[in-house]
């Protein structure tokens, strides 16, 4: 098990130090940021659709390792996905953190970030881009939203 945890943690520092998908996305459909104040975590996802199917999805900010490699590693879970699987994996993904057992969705890579629920404080750390891309797929632009 600890062999696994320190798989995972590379895994999560490789993706904190050279995020996948980083930056602005233009042209985009929407956006959304979040902001986890007990942190200080920052996160802007943009999102562009192709008809149902995700066709772009970048994200920008500043954040904790936990949070960079979880914004990282959900821009290459969400690309390409139609929007009622990226949002099952949303769900899967929450459940996961909160501990609500999983709904049937697999996580594959995602499932690096488990490890964080051990850890409370640093739970919103991880689901702060969810919750972006949660606000970004229901259209509101330029929203924030906030874990508190
Ligand atoms: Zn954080």
């Amino acid at each position: 098990m600890s062999d696994l945890r320190d798989l995972y943690q590379q895994v999560i520092l490789d993706h904190y130090r050279a995020p996948r998908n980083f930056g602005g996305l233009k042209p985009n459909s929407c956006c959304a940021e979040g902001y986890n104040p007990l942190c200080g975590d920052q996160v802007k996802v943009c999102v562009r659709a192709d008809g149902d199917r995700i066709d772009g999805i970048r994200f920008d900010g500043v954040g904790c390792a936990i949070s960079t490699a979880s914004a990282s590693l959900m821009t290459e879970a969400v690309r390409g996905l139609e929007r009622s699987e990226a949002e099952a994996l949303l769900a899967s993904f929450l459940a996961l953190m909160t501990g609500d057992g999983d709904n049937g969705v697999p996580l594959g890579k995602l499932e690096v970030l488990s490890g964080v629920k051990d850890y409370p404080v640093r739970i919103k750390c991880a689901t702060l881009p969810w919750h972006a891309l949660r606000a970004a797929l229901e259209g509101g632009d330029t929203e924030t939203v906030t874990t508190e």
